[in-house]
C-alpha cells in the first residue's frame, strides 16, 4: 500500500516551525493586546450565506474558490475563506454593539481557499486579524494601520512596503464603475479576453491584470481617486496626515484592488520584495456597509489581516529559545521502572522540566539521549530500597542521593 499525503496545498506544522510561529503568536498578541484587542475564535466552518453576502458573490473567493459542504440535513456549509465577515457575524450574535465602541478583536486561525498552491499560497493558511468595529474616525484606520506596521517590524519581515488608497463609498463607487465600465467596452480591443469577459462582473479587476495590452490600456482609464466625494476625500487626507505625523511611509496606489467586496473608503496593503510572486503579507481596510449586510443596523469599522506563513517566509530569524530540560530520569535496570516513573511525575508535579526513558534504552544509551536533549541533571534510579545516581551533567560529577532528595536538589540547582 502507498503511504498517505497530506492533501495539496497543505502542510504540516513540524516542531521548528510551531516553535516560530509560536514566537509570532506571541508578538501578535502583545502588540495588539497592548493596543486594547481582545482574542476572539470563531467556529472553522459557518453558513455559507454569510461569505455569500459578507464576502461578494462576484469575488474570486465566493465564485471559485470555497470549500463548500452540505451538513447532511440541507444546510449548506463553508470553510471559513477569511475573518472578517465571521467576527462580524458574531459581533451581531452577541449583541456587541451594546458594549463600548469600538469593540476592538483579534484572531489567529485558519482560512481555507482552493486556490492553485505555490509557495506562499496554500488551501489551508493561517491568518492574523485585527477588526476595530463601531467607530467612523481616520484614527482607527491609522491606528490599524500602524498596529501592522509594527507587528511586521516586531517579527522582522523585511522589505515591506505599504500601498494605500481610497475606495470611497458605495455611491461613489457605483458611479466610478458606471464610468468605469463604459471605458473598459470601449476599449475591448485592448483588452485580454479574460478581462473582457469579465468586464460587467467586476470592472476594478481590470487594474490587476499583468498582460501588457491590457496594461497599457488602463494607464489612461479613470481613477476612483479622482472620483472621490468631498467627505471621503476628507477621510483620507486625514489617514495620509496620521501616517505621515507617524513618520509610516507608504505609496499612494490608486489601483489598489482588494480582492473582497466590502471595503469602502480606506484600503492597504503591506507587501515583502522579499517574498517572491505571492508578495502581499496583509491588508485590509474600511468596511462601513457589512455589518449592514450581514443584517445589523449600519455600522461603521475597519481592519486587517496578514498571513502567518508570509510573515514567516518574509522574516529572518526569530530567537526560538530551546525548551530546557532540567532532569532526565534513568534507570539503572529494568526493575526500576516503577521508581523511575514516579519520580519523573513527581518532578513535574513540583514545575521542573523532567523527561525519563521511554525506549528500553542501555543505561549508556539513555546517558547520551539525557545529553542529546540537554539535561541538566540526570537521575539513575535503581531498583527498589536502593538509592539514585546523580549526576550534574555540566561537570560530569556523580553522586548518590536518596530518591526523596532529588528535586529538591535539582531546584536547588547546587552543583556537586
Ligand atoms: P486577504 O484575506 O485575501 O486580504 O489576505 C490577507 C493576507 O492573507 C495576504 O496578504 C496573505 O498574506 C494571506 N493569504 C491570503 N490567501 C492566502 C493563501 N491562499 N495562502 C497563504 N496566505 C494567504
Amino acid at each position: 500500500m502507498s503511504a498517505i499525503q497530506a492533501p495539496r496545498g497543505t502542510f504540516d506544522v513540524l516542531p521548528a516551525d510551531a516553535a516560530r510561529r509560536a514566537v509570532l503568536e506571541d508578538r501578535a498578541h502583545r502588540v495588539l493586546g497592548a493596543a486594547g484587542y481582545a482574542r476572539i475564535e470563531t467556529p472553522t466552518f459557518e453558513a455559507t450565506e454569510l461569505f455569500a453576502r459578507g464576502v461578494g458573490e462576484s469575488t474570486d473567493i465566493v465564485q471559485k474558490e470555497m470549500y463548500t459542504f452540505d451538513d447532511g440535513g440541507g444546510r449548506s456549509l463553508t470553510l471559513r475563506p477569511e475573518g472578517t465577515a465571521p467576527v462580524c457575524r458574531a459581533y451581531l450574535e452577541h449583541g456587541m454593539h451594546k458594549l463600548a465602541q469600538p469593540v476592538k478583536l483579534w484572531y489567529l486561525s485558519s482560512f481555507y481557499r482552493a486556490e492553485a498552491p505555490q509557495r506562499g499560497r496554500y488551501r489551508q493558511f493561517w491568518q492574523v486579524g485585527a477588526e476595530a468595529i463601531g467607530s467612523p474616525s481616520a484614527e482607527t484606520d491609522a491606528e490599524l494601520i500602524l498596529l501592522l506596521a509594527e507587528l511586521l517590524g516586531t517579527v522582522g519581515v523585511r522589505e515591506v512596503r505599504l500601498r494605500l488608497s481610497s475606495l470611497g463609498t458605495p455611491a461613489t463607487r457605483a458611479e466610478y464603475r458606471e464610468e468605469l465600465t463604459a471605458f473598459l467596452h470601449a476599449h475591448e480591443d485592448g483588452l485580454s479576453p479574460e478581462v473582457v469577459s469579465r468586464i460587467d462582473l467586476n470592472p476594478m479587476r481590470a487594474f490587476d491584470a499583468d498582460d501588457r495590452s491590457t496594461a497599457a490600456t488602463m494607464r489612461d482609464a479613470p481613477l476612483l481617486l479622482d472620483r472621490l466625494a468631498p467627505a471621503d476625500a476628507e477621510h483620507f487626507a486625514r489617514v495620509r496626515e496620521l501616517l505621515d505625523a507617524a513618520e509610516q511611509p507608504y505609496e499612494l496606489d490608486p489601483t489598489l484592488v482588494r480582492g473582497l467586496d466590502y471595503y469602502a473608503r480606506t484600503v492597504f496593503e503591506f507587501a515583502s520584495d522579499a517574498l517572491g510572486a505571492q508578495s502581499g503579507v496583509g491588508g485590509g481596510g474600511r468596511y462601513d456597509g457589512l455589518i449592514e449586510q450581514l443584517g445589523g443596523s449600519p455600522t461603521p469599522a475597519s481592519g486587517w489581516a496578514a498571513g502567518v506563513e508570509r510573515m514567516l517566509l518574509a522574516a529572518g530569524d526569530l530567537p526560538v529559545a530551546a525548551e530546557a530540560v532540567d532532569l532526565f530520569v534513568a534507570q539503572a535496570a529494568p526493575e526500576a521502572a516503577s521508581g523511575a516513573f514516579a519520580l519523573a511525575h513527581e518532578a513535574r508535579h513540583a514545575g521542573l522540566r523532567a523527561q525519563m526513558e521511554l525506549a528500553g534504552r542501555s543505561l549508556k544509551g539513555q546517558l547520551r539521549h539525557a545529553d542529546r536533549v540537554g539535561a541538566r541533571y540526570v537521575a539513575i534510579v535503581g531498583p527498589p530500597g536502593e538509592g539514585v545516581g546523580f549526576r550534574d551533567m555540566e561537570s560530569g560529577d556523580q553522586t548518590e542521593l536518596e530518591a526523596r532528595s532529588v528535586i529538591a536538589r535539582v531546584l536547588r540547582g547546587s552543583s556537586l
